[in-house]
């Protein structure tokens, strides 16, 4: 595959999501982050985000709930460019019944380059990194030119 570049502007789309038992983590981390995050434009799965509206007070566009659907909707805006960055704070220990979503939704965040942060201390890298308030070129994949190739 051919690689072109996509801007990320200044203003940031951040995906956020967090499995049941790290609900409370997420919430604690945005709570920390909360003058950062208002700075971007923040979208989350369904239960995820309506927490964060309702406890922390941050303007949040909800998907439908991750297990219903969400983590496939988040998948589908990063296909398509616009999700700059994702906070998944996903359970390492235990099952859940969407595993298959939340694979493609970390695949998918792998095939576009979106940076992805899957705990608290990658999401403090993250969220301070100086690129988080710039304009950054990034790479990804060229379709235009897989297209072309293929279909000529
Ligand atoms: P939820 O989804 O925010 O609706 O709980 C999270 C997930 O994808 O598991």
């Amino acid at each position: 595959m051919q690689i072109t570049t996509r801007t990320m502007q200044r203003r940031k789309n951040i995906a956020l999501v967090a499995h049941d038992n790290y609900k409370k983590h997420l919430l604690r981390w945005a709570t920390e982050h909360k003058d950062k995050l208002s700075e971007h434009t923040l979208y989350a799965t369904g239960t995820t985000g309506h927490m964060i509206a309702n406890e922390i007070g941050l303007d949040i566009k909800c998907m439908i709930s991750g297990p219903m659907g969400g983590d496939q909707q988040l998948g589908a805006m990063i296909s398509e460019g616009q999700i700059d960055l994702m906070i998944f704070f996903w359970d390492p220990l235990n099952a859940v019944p969407h595993d298959p979503d939340v694979k493609a939704l970390l695949r998918i965040a792998g095939v576009w380059n979106v940076p992805v942060a899957t705990n608290r201390a990658s999401a403090n890298f993250l969220i301070t990194s100086p690129l988080l308030d710039r304009e950054v070129e990034i790479e990804i994949p060229d379709y235009a030119a897989y297209l072309a190739e293929r279909v000529g």
